[in-house]
């Protein structure tokens, strides 16, 4: 059996300015090597928590010859350029016809990519495969748990598998589940038969966290089922709030064994519950100053971080936002961190200065005005890096990275770890590769949502969701949608669902 796998990785938000390039997914895609396929992706993946990771392990477990074709990614940001859709989905056709015969298609999709020309741009990729494989072919498809999945995507895919955790710590698993899946579906020992339901629900990130109740009881509830007799596997799509397209919010999927009816129950049951959670979902913010007060009154309290996900570069922010390294530099705090903050030019400077020096910086802000103004002042060069890492915690473990040129400054008594690339601070090595402890602090800001809590939560005494401006603020009055159906949960407070 063989079957080719690959995809092309993007979570759009529409709210970004900055138009995502194909030079975006070759520096990305660590520079360009990922989208040759092929060893490559062995090499790159296997034995990591990463969906390809599982895709190789589902395929030695259940004896087959994986095929890797391209595994194209970049950083979240704006809308991906038509050409660079078009180019990387005919670079995937082309070695897909090359690699033909084959008996089956794993797709390792994002689900809330936005081009120029396509709204649902994984509906648009999975549409061309589709047709060029015809429909004996199976497709089963992995989406981020931030898919904002449509019908046209569910009608096209024979199965199509979710992340069942944020912090996205089951892409191992999800992978291996597709890959042992699409096995089982090419030798006919499953009939897959797939529901989707698409809730009027938009949810925001602090509260999609499945270590937090309610969703982590809800997905206690969706493992639940999944073991009951002839269901498949059930997703529970959180969607991603900052893309202003028609198909944005919550989507269930129910998988059986050639049961139509039992995955149509399913799916309304899960459908049903989600519905009752719809207040539950909605996050508190806490302002940086009271949160500095809250620290200065519990002095041995231990890390409180300050979780700045309005700045947060995994949802397309500029990851260079200011507004908390103000108030901490005129509180005069001292104890405290922000981590990491994008500016390559700081970094450089940094750099050329080398440890020890101080040097006038005009730090952050560099992006855009949403996320608050540059720090113009001396900063003290503590420690510089060449950003490499590998991540240790439980997301994406053994998959190496890069931060670029990397400077630990002190600035104004606040210790800032400035990178050259822009990533989501969500594995504690990110800091130790540069000089910094994050026990040893009182206060730590990092530019992450959720995703830090896997790795950052259990060495914390007590977390913050900010109240801060931008592009990823978990706060829908702070956005103009123009696209999305209406009425949807919560922009239109009445919205009524009755499955
Ligand atoms: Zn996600």
């Amino acid at each position: 059996m063989r079957i080719v796998s690959g995809g092309v990785q993007h979570e759009t938000n529409t709210f970004s300015k900055t138009l995502t390039t194909l030079a975006d997914f070759v520096r990305d895609s660590n520079c360009g090597e990922l989208l040759a396929g092929g060893e490559t992706i062995f090499d790159r993946f296997r034995g990591t928590g990463s969906i390809h990771g599982g895709y190789i392990s589902g395929a030695e477990a259940s004896n087959f010859e994986l095929v890797p074709l391209l595994c194209a990614r970049a950083q979240p940001s704006g809308l991906v350029e038509a050409k660079c859709f078009d180019r990387m989905l005919s670079w995937f056709l082309e070695r897909l016809n090359r690699e033909k015969p084959f008996d089956g298609v794993l797709l390792d999709l994002h689900g809330a990519m936005v081009s120029e020309q396509y709204e649902d741009a994984e509906g648009a990729f999975i549409a061309a495969v589709r047709e060029a494989v015809g429909v004996e072919i199976p497709i089963v498809v992995t989406l981020d748990l931030h898919a904002n999945i449509t019908a046209r995507m569910a009608e096209l895919a024979d199965v199509i598998i979710g992340f069942d955790t944020y912090p996205h710590v089951d892409m191992q698993e999800r992978g291996h589940e597709a890959a042992e899946l699409i096995a089982k579906i090419v030798r006919r020992e499953v009939d897959p038969v797939q529901e989707f339901r698409q809730l009027p629900l938009i949810t925001l990130p602090p509260k999609q966290c499945t270590l937090r109740d309610p969703m982590q009881e809800l997905m206690a509830r969706v493992h639940e089922m999944e073991l009951e007799p002839d269901v498949v596997t059930a997703t529970v799509a959180m969607g991603f709030p900052f893309a202003d397209i028609c198909d944005t919010g919550v989507s269930i999927l129910v998988t059986t064994n050639g049961d139509a009816e039992l995955a149509r129950e399913k799916a309304d049951e899960l459908a049903g519950c989600l519905w009752e959670l719809r207040d539950e979902l909605q996050p508190e913010l806490t302002t940086i100053e009271d949160v500095i007060a809250h620290v200065n009154d519990h002095c041995d309290a231990g890390l409180v971080i300050f979780a700045d996900g309005s700045d947060n570069p995994g949802g397309g922010a500029p990851c260079d936002g200011t507004i908390a390294l103000h108030a901490m530099i005129n509180a005069g705090f001292e104890g405290g961190a922000v981590g990491v903050i994008f500016d390559s030019e700081t970094a450089a400077q940094a750099h050329r200065a080398g440890v020890g020096a101080t040097i006038p910086v005009r730090l952050g802000g560099k992006t855009d005005d949403l996320h608050g103004t540059p720090i113009e002042r001396d900063a003290y060069v503590r420690a510089l890096s060449d950003g490499r890492y590998t991540y240790r915690g439980p997301m994406m473990q053994g998959v190496q990275d890069n931060l670029g040129l990397t400077a630990t400054l002190v600035v104004g008594g606040v210790t800032v770890v400035v990178s050259s690339q822009r990533r989501q601070c969500f594995d504690a090595e990110m800091l130790r590769i540069a000089g910094v402890e994050p026990t040893g602090l009182r206060l730590l800001v990092l530019k992450s949502a959720v995703h830090f809590r896997a790795d950052f939560g259990p060495i914390a005494s007590r977390i913050f969701d900010a109240d801060t401006p931008g592009i990823h603020r978990p706060d829908l009055s702070a956005f103009d949608f123009h696209h999305v159906r209406r009425p949807i949960y919560p922009l239109d407070s009445q919205t009524v669902w009755r499955g």
